[in-house]
């Protein structure tokens, strides 16, 4: 997709640092100085703080934590993932835009995004708290992917890996683990969560859609889960740009998702993931509705099951459905 004007004009002024001229951009867009004086009026009036100096140029100096498509696209560096953007400030669920945007023919690496959402959802309809606008990241991307139905759960694993290495780059220091299969936890807390959905009929995918939430810039959390939720603000003291993280999720997925295709399976990846998996070689809980059981936690398989070792030395391939897995005393350990 051709990138607008106004994203190609934010890319040229973040990525210079420094002022760019006026003659410059008159020339890089091939129109009237009027015309590029305009565009970084209207980029002013959206909150984007861009120093004019007389022979210099323009000097963006700070910009607004949004996630519009302009703020995101810019800051892309992917082929396809995140190309198209859809945002709303406010939306039932961004999974249900995409697969109704999935069915009116929007492409492989859409991305919809939202300020809040009004009925976020977790798995086995469980909620995703999403009432603080603005300040985390709701956003779900298409995939039409040409693999057979029984692959696509998989994709979860990749964007769990995804959020953490963008979440490592941004949180120093901090541990950053997944939980399988759907969640990312920043200290011990957790920090995201992830539902993928699938439209498919047997041996065909219509379309994948994978429901993202990150924490970023809250301070306070619903009574609910205050203790058990982590935001990137209250670990670090540092507010992101959400548009950033998107960016770099986008990115470090489709890496992941270039490795996985080849595939289809983990077996590449699988290391760096088991690398990242909270509890691993501890004691853990499956919750699985035949029955609870401890045992030790032994990583993935190639096909992105959790092994986990039985105190009488079996071992089991633990499949997401309808398990969760907890630490013996807590949420991860
Ligand atoms: P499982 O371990 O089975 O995945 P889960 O508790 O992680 O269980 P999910 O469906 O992944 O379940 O996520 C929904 C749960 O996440 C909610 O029940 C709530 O406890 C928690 N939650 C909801 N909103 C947030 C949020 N913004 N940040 C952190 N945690 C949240």
């Amino acid at each position: 997709m051709e990138e607008s004007k106004k994203t190609q004009l934010l890319k040229l002024l973040r990525g210079s640092g420094t002022f760019v001229s006026g003659q410059e951009l008159c020339e890089q867009f091939g129109v009237s100085r009027t015309a590029v004086w305009k565009m970084i009026n209207q980029l002013k009036e959206e909150g984007y703080e861009i120093e004019a100096v007389p022979n210099k140029g323009y000097c963006l100096k700070s910009a607004p934590d949004l996630v519009s498509p302009e703020e995101i696209t810019s800051r892309l560096t992917t082929v396809w993932a995140g190309r198209t953007v859809y945002h709303f400030e406010e939306t039932g669920s961004t999974n249900i835009d995409a697969k109704r945007l999935a069915e009116e023919g929007a492409p492989h690496g859409t991305l919809v995004v939202a300020d809040t959402q009004t009925m976020g959802r977790g798995r086995r309809g469980r909620g995703w708290e999403s009432d603080d606008a603005g300040k985390a990241v709701y956003m779900t991307l298409l995939l039409k992917p040409q693999f057979s139905p029984e692959y696509a759960s998989r994709v979860t694993l990749l964007m769990a890996m995804a959020v953490t290495s963008a979440l490592e780059e941004v949180c120093g220091g901090q541990s950053v683990q997944i939980k399988w299969p759907n969640d990312v936890v920043l200290n011990g807390r957790k920090v995201c969560g992830i539902l993928t959905e699938m439209s498919a009929e047997p041996g065909y995918i219509h379309h994948v859609v994978i429901g993202t939430g990150i924490n970023v810039n809250q301070s306070v959390f619903p009574k609910e889960i205050e203790e058990s939720a982590a935001s990137i603000l209250r670990e670090t003291g540092q507010e992101q740009p959400r548009a950033q993280i998107i960016a770099r999720v986008m990115f470090f997925f489709e890496q992941y998702y270039e490795c996985f295709v080849r595939t289809h399976d983990l077996s590449v990846l699988r290391e760096q993931y088991e690398a990242h998996l909270a509890g691993i070689d501890r004691q853990v809980r499956v919750l699985d509705p035949k029955g609870e059981y401890t045992g030790i936690s032994r990583g993935i398989t190639d096909s992105g099951e959790l092994i986990v070792e039985k105190e009488d030395g079996t071992r089991c391939e633990v499949y997401a459905g309808e398990v969760s897995v907890r630490g013996l005393y807590g949420y991860t350990v």
